[in-house]
């Protein structure tokens, strides 16, 4: 380390008064100059420590480099970005991207007021609850619903409802952890119940479940395995045995389902997840699941069941602490009525839509793409099958058949590619494959196709 060089350092001051820095007060602020000047010294002092040299004060580059601070700090955190990832329920790039309508309703309600919490007809105070719960109920086939700000906020009312200083019954096979920190024996714990596994990790009987009812347990919680399968030497009792042994011994029977679709994707061959109607309809007393996952609407948790349960959580003080926004309320009602005719829900929904997409379709986006942007210099790129995935503690073990953009752009290793591909104006988040880099094209939106050219091509060939 030459320590001569640190003097040769100018001050904040000096350089402000440089030409190419001068310039900048046109269109920026002088505190934020003065901030970014700071932080691009802090810069060259640590460059300087592990032997790089100094930048051209005087040049204009150095000029670029303290605008690029400015432009950065004026981003903001939260951004859109291109997920060409192929997973569609990305947890974390925000799961489902809302529909039109969804967009349309916040936007309608949040920009001004809204009878969130107001009957009209009578002009008195109304439940925000209201609002969804008959089209819940209509489309779910239950007779009551409410819904709190997430899934894992509905479970743990239920539990702090219905089990606290109780035991809550739940087979080995279903001790489930989702991502982050919620995990079945934890959450059990957390509100005062006590957790009674039963069976074994593979197989678990009706008689395994019969013989832990005690006069001290409260519900049979059935969790859906979102994210694994046991598969093979396997068996669980079916719902209607559970719910017949739950109203024998005056038990509540909750599902935790997670993702909740509310249309049969089998139908599409896509994977074997129950849907809400069917927990439903097989007796379940209450089922809880994610408004943002298969049901494509945005972040809440849904419960839906018997009125006499429902009535229980309304009474509950926490359902205050966990109490669904107004922009959430308003998205996840027109996300609803796109279930209802004359709307195709596979049609109107992006997460429908993206996860029913036929390979077909998927094959001549990519084939477009790959076409377009194999034209600009240094980038080679071309249309390739591979599989995506649902994602989103969903459909864990489907793989879906897709198409991708496999990408190149002149001698950039796949990492850096994929670093720059994030750094973008746009970020794009893309997948590597086989060594490559590679755009599943089942994730991109009409919008994000139309700027993938010109963010590859302002990649520098470097
Ligand atoms: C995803 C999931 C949850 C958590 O849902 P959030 O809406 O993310 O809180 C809970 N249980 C199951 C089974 C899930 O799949």
């Amino acid at each position: 380390m030459d320590s001569s060089l640190f003097r040769k350092i100018p001050q904040v001051n000096d350089l402000i008064l440089k030409p190419h820095i001068a310039l900048l007060e046109g269109a920026w602020l002088r505190e934020e100059i003065v901030e970014a000047l700071r932080t691009a010294l802090d810069d060259v002092r640590d460059g300087l420590r592990t032997g790089a040299g100094l930048p051209d004060f005087d040049g204009p580059g150095f000029a670029a480099h303290i605008e690029d601070l400015m432009a950065a700090k004026r981003q903001p955190g939260l951004r859109r970005i291109i997920n060409a990832t192929g997973i569609v329920i990305h947890t974390n790039l925000g799961r489902s991207p809302l529909a039109p309508a969804a967009l349309e309703a916040i936007q309608e309600t949040a920009a001004g007021y809204t009878n969130i919490e107001m009957t009209l007809a009578t002009g008195q105070r109304g439940s925000r609850y209201d609002h969804v719960r008959d089209l819940i109920c209509e489309l779910t086939g239950a007779e009551d619903a409410i819904v709190v700000n997430n899934c894992a906020a509905a479970v743990t009312l239920a539990l702090a409802t219905f089990a606290k200083n109780k035991e809550v019954v739940v087979s080995r096979g279903e001790l489930i952890e989702i991502g982050g920190s919620f995990r079945v024996p934890d959450i059990i714990a957390q509100n005062g119940a006590t957790l009674r596994e039963v069976g074994t990790t593979n197989k678990t009987h009706l008689s395994d479940y019969e013989n832990a009812i005690s006069d001290d347990t409260a519900v049979l919680l059935k969790t859906h395995t979102s994210n694994y399968r046991i598969v093979g030497f396997t068996a669980c009792p079916e719902r209607t045995a559970l719910a017949k042994l739950a109203n024998e011994n005056q038990l509540v029977f909750l599902e935790d389902l997670g993702s909740g679709t509310l249309i049969d994707l089998s139908a599409y061959g896509i994977g074997d997840e129950p849907t809400v109607q069917h927990c439903i309809s097989t007796g379940v007393h209450l089922v809880t699941f994610s408004g943002d996952k298969l049901l494509g609407g945005p972040q809440c948790g849904i419960m839906a069941g018997k009125k006499n349960l429902i009535a229980k959580l309304r009474k509950n003080p926490l359902l205050r602490a966990m109490r669904i926004d107004k922009l959430s309320l308003a998205a996840l009602e027109a996300t609803l009525r796109l279930y209802k005719t004359p709307f195709e829900p596979e049609e109107e929904i992006p997460t429908l839509r993206m996860l029913t997409a036929m390979p077909e379709e998927l094959e001549a986006v990519a084939q477009e793409i790959a076409a377009i942007l194999d034209k600009l210099p240094h980038v080679t790129a071309v249309a390739a099958p591979t599989v995506s995935e649902a994602g989103g503690g969903s459909l864990p073990t489907h793989q879906l058949a897709s198409f991708c953009v496999r990408l190149s752009v002149a001698s950039l290793s796949p990492d850096t590619l994929m670093a720059r591909l994030r750094e973008g104006a746009i970020p794009l988040i893309a997948r590597i494959s086989k060594g490559d880099v590679i755009l599943d094209v089942r994730t991109l939106l009409p919008e994000d196709v139309e700027d993938l050219a010109g963010l590859i091509g302002a990649i520098e060939a470097s």
